[in-house]
């Protein structure tokens, strides 16, 4: 437990009026409270022992004034930007370096909830992770970049030079294009599932048209090319054809509903897809749902209004035939935990038998921090998800993994190696209760599949990485660890040279694969260029 509990005699103890007044607070509507209070989502004597255990990072007994309470309820695009920068500026706030700013804001997104903002602690915000999780950073882009920015007059030109960039920033790491799946339909014609992903056998992920969206955007976002739109997105309109996929598919037992976000898929939208896996024996196989969101760090509100019922009515049908659902959240620090919304929420999913698990990134300035010599602070960072997995095993929730940056987005802001990453997951391992720990070792994921670093070795008086895969192209490379050479500054497990060896064990079939998925990806290509030739001619 963090070394920062309140002594007995600082203890607060929290009475149901004081869960009223952190309601007004947040500006919760009428629904919202009429479903904490049925629902019993807060009690005062839990709110005590989460607020007592981690009063550092607690927002349950507020240490500073929400500027964002009433008014909008979301700020976007570069528009949205200016008016949160304007409303900080009314509070005596003048953020700086607005041209650095701006730039990122052009070249990813920017998306805010008052929810989100209100979880800053704008007394002292540039010390606080979520500022740096939502908001754009002067040093996040290269110099170099943002001097050319500066120096172009002509809008036209500036915006030429920001699409320019864009492809500069790896959109696509790890050749997701690569996993789009394809099939032959009845008529015998090759059919692309353009919303699709299927590269690991049991687990086929969705990205549907209504999840194009996030609640909010995460500057370290890996699926920027996603969330802004690119013409070369997944997504899905056609429900029936993920049922004819996945009927020819019997070693598919998971669909991961991912995006943008799944929070924002409704629950007809749901409905369509999965009470087919509820009825038709040709999908009995598929046996959990995992929903891939963020709505319960930028949005928890989504879970607790009425509307939601649905959802819930839904995913306990599913629950009853014997298919369970997950909600796979994304917590990087205990600061996104420790409020009113989102414990409300997170009681809410698992009062009606959803699975909440989480899984997020160790990333510089959020979740990962620099001592005052620019080096990285391993006890403060392991501190941070010590902390975090004691939270969530307080919600009852599962901690599902920790995973390093991917060499997408601007990698370097976020990153740092791999050696130090690997001390703070030590640290943090050993420090939580078997219960508590993620489910498996930190992992980076490239082309190949998850790879998790174990740990170091000495062989022959050399110190070694050990890895192994937990998800790989050929699951059967996950029976085997494997070494690289030990290296205190590569970031990507990608880019370790291989101890012992010319190449790693599985790179001739790695690439064998990959050459039979772009044959697979090019051949799906043309014929969809027919099918469209055609309607065309007709
Ligand atoms: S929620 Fe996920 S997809 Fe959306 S901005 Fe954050 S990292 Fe990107």
């Amino acid at each position: 437990m963090s070394n920062t509990q309140n002594s007995t005699r600082d203890m607060q103890i929290f009475q149901q009026l004081d869960i009223d007044v952190l309601m007004d607070r947040h500006d919760l509507s009428e629904e919202s409270r009429n479903t904490i209070m049925s629902e019993n989502l807060l009690p005062p004597s839990m709110l005590s022992r989460m607020h007592n255990s981690f009063p550092q990072h607690s927002i349950l007994k507020p240490r500073y004034e929400a500027l964002f309470t009433h008014g909008k309820n979301k700020y976007s695009t570069i528009v949205g930007f200016r008016e949160v920068c304007s409303i900080l500026r009314e509070n005596g706030i003048e953020l700086t370096e607005m041209k650095e700013r701006e730039l990122f804001v052009e070249v990813y997104a920017f998306l805010a909830t008052k929810h989100i903002l209100n979880t800053i602690n704008w007394n002292n915000y540039l010390e606080d992770p979520v500022f740096q999780l939502v908001f754009p950073q002067p040093d996040m882009i290269a110099k170099e970049v943002v001097d050319e920015y500066k120096s172009i007059e002509d809008d036209g030109e500036r915006m030429k030079m920001v699409v320019a960039y864009r492809d500069k920033t790896n959109p696509h790491d790890g050749k997701q294009i690569l996993n789009r799946p394809s099939f032959y339909d009845e008529e015998g014609g090759l059919e692309a599932v353009d919303g699709g992903q299927h590269k690991y056998p049991q687990v086929f992920l969705l990205f549907d048209k209504t999840t194009q969206g996030c609640f909010a955007y995460c500057t370290y976002c890996f699926r920027h090319a996603q969330v802004r739109g690119d013409e070369d997105m997944f997504i899905q309109d056609d429900v029936a054809q993920v049922h004819s996929y996945l009927r020819l598919h019997k070693e598919v037992t998971d669909i991961l509903i991912t995006g943008g976000d799944a929070g924002y898929m409704p629950a007809s939208r749901l409905a369509a897809y999965l009470e087919p896996i509820m009825h038709d024996p040709e999908l009995m196989h598929i046996r959990n749902i995992r929903i891939a969101s963020r709505a319960l760090t930028y949005e928890p509100d989504v879970v607790l209004q009425r509307k939601y019922d649905d959802a819930l009515e839904l995913f306990g049908r599913l629950i009853d035939h014997g298919v369970q659902v997950l909600w796979m959240g994304h917590f990087s620090t205990p600061k996104e935990m420790l409020n009113i919304h989102t414990i409300a929420a997170i009681r809410r999913l698992r009062k009606h038998g959803i699975n909440v698990r989480s899984q997020s990134p160790m990333m510089n300035h959020v979740s990962l921090f620099m001592d005052d010599n620019g080096k990285v602070d391993i006890d403060r960072s392991a501190q941070n998800w010590i902390d975090l997995a004691h939270m969530l095993m307080m919600l009852g929730m599962q901690f599902h993994s920790i995973y390093c940056a991917r060499p997408t987005g601007e990698h370097g802001y976020f990153t740092a190696p791999l050696a130090d990453m690997d001390k703070i997951f030590s640290k943090i391992y050993h420090s939580l209760p078997s219960v508590a720990r993620p489910s498996r070792y930190i992992t980076m994921t490239s082309s190949a599949g998850k790879v998790s670093l174990l740990g170091t070795v000495t062989v022959n008086g050399d110190k070694a990485f050990a890895l192994k895969f937990n998800e790989a192209r050929n699951m059967k490379w996950m029976d085997k660890a494997f070494l690289a050479k030990y290296d205190e500054e590569e970031n990507t497990i990608e880019k370790l040279i291989p101890y012992g060896t010319e190449k790693y064990f599985f790179e001739d079939e790695l690439a064998q694969i990959e050459d039979d998925l772009q044959e697979k990806f090019d051949k799906s290509e043309l014929n969809k260029d027919q099918v469209l030739q055609v309607l065309k001619v007709e």
